[in-house]
């Protein structure tokens, strides 16, 4: 009775849960801690380590056996970018982007022709993309420009996509684009796009505040001819896979900002018993221990959050509330716990021989990609207010 009382606890994990992150934290801090600093600096994700990371199945997390894959759940997934963005976001993001996007995309929508062709490649070797924003559709998504003309047996794509992560990592590219601009968003339609397809090319990379060793470039598509073959999905339903793909998406980036914020909290907590001033270490004055016990509570609280969401999306349960809500929550915990990391640092917190001025950086995207706060609280509003 006890144990199965403790079973429905969202924080208790199955063994095979257990084992997973814990093989995953000891990647995370064996592989990525010693780039970090580096892939910051040069705005450059190390390739050796995405080599390693296909090598330990951490890019085909719920791609079936059958297509090479580790065949494990989307809450696995989650795990693998909580714990890596604990020690890089931009990391987490990588993986995220993949798994929670590319793949989920591939593995709800694909022909069996496709999975078969696309699917080993993304658990072996192919990093995926997931393009959708352009300069002139960002909250407003299907007001999206890049067109798709049907010619014979292919698809000819032109346009521009803006702000595309892991551009640069990327060999292939779901891509949405408007099959019929007068139908609006039943105008918008899917494609697998690629790298080195003729007419499609990577346009400026951005400078960014934070997440820099993650790659986000601009899409230029000019004469891009795509066979038919390569729509993901019907024509016309690209829509409804931009939709719910987010939707689950949106709960690897409460993921990732979860991570985050705990290995804020992480370095904030051992700085504070480390560093002495008065005498004695930071943390054995009340005022200090009142913050860290702050930020864990509402990291616990962000925690219960996130697996809550992943937990009901992996049993089919409805959960496009509790994604929406997560993400909102835990992009704000994130910055604030990242925020007052910096301050219990003192100096040290500001300068970068310090890990938490870049988790600082990184946490601000948590605000902005895959939907934006003020987009989440739209969502939420009409489901609750839906209710009354
Ligand atoms: C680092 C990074 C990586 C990204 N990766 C990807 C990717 O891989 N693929 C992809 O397709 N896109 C990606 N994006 C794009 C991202 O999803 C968009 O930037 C985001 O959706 C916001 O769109 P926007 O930038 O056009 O801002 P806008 O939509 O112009 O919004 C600007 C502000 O206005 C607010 N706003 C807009 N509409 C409303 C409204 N109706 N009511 C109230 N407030 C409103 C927004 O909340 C925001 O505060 C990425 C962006 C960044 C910065």
């Amino acid at each position: 009775m006890a144990e199965n009382e403790g079973r429905r606890a969202l924080t208790r994990l199955s063994e095979e849960e257990e084992m997973f992150r814990g093989t995953v934290r000891k990647i995370a801090l064996k592989e990525i801690a010693p780039l970090v600093r580096e892939m910051d600096e040069s705005q450059r994700m190390d390739a050796g380590l995405v080599g390693k990371l296909f090598e330990l199945g951490l890019m085909g997390i719920e791609i079936p056996e059958e297509y090479g894959g580790a065949a494990g759940s989307f809450f696995q997934a989650i795990l693998a970018v909580e714990e890596i963005s604990a020690v890089d976001p931009s990391v987490g993001v990588l993986v995220d982007v993949q798994n929670t996007l590319c793949i989920n995309a591939l593995i709800r929508w694909a022909s069996e022709e496709q999975k078969r062709r696309y699917l080993p490649r993304l658990a072996a070797d192919t990093v995926g993309a997931y393009a959708l924003s352009e300069a002139g559709s960002g909250s407003d998504a299907f007001a999206l420009a890049t067109r798709a003309v049907k010619r014979g047996e292919e698809f000819v794509l032109n346009g521009q996509k803006l702000w595309i992560t892991n551009a640069k990592e990327a060999g292939l590219f779901l891509v949405f684009a408007t099959i019929d601009p007068a139908a609006g968003y039943k105008g918008i339609t899917a494609f697998l796009v690629e790298k080195g397809t003729p007419g499609f090319t990577l346009g400026r990379k951005e400078d960014k505040l934070g997440i820099r060793a993650s790659s986000t470039c601009e899409l230029v598509f000019r004469d891009c001819a795509v066979p038919a073959a390569q729509m993901l999905g019907e024509p016309g339903k690209g829509y409804k896979i931009a939709i719910e793909t987010l939707n689950e998406g949106r709960i690897g980036i409460a993921a990732q900002m979860l991570g985050l914020a705990e290995g804020a909290w992480g370095h904030a907590a051992r700085w504070a018993k480390e560093r002495r001033q008065f005498g004695k270490p930071l943390a054995e004055f009340q005022a200090m221990q009142f913050q860290l016990a702050g930020m864990a509570t509402k990291i616990e609280a962000a925690r219960l959050m996130v697996y809550n969401a992943a937990r009901l999306k992996d049993s089919g349960a409805e959960f496009l509330k509790e994604a929406a809500m997560a993400k909102v929550f835990v992009s704000e915990v994130a910055e604030e716990v990242a925020s007052l990391a910096v301050e219990v640092f003192g100096g040290s917190g500001f300068v970068k021989d310090y890990p938490v001025e870049k988790l600082y950086r990184d946490a601000k995207i948590g605000k902005i990609y895959e939907g934006t706060s003020f987009m989440q609280l739209a969502t939420i509003a009409k489901l609750v207010l839906g209710r009354v």
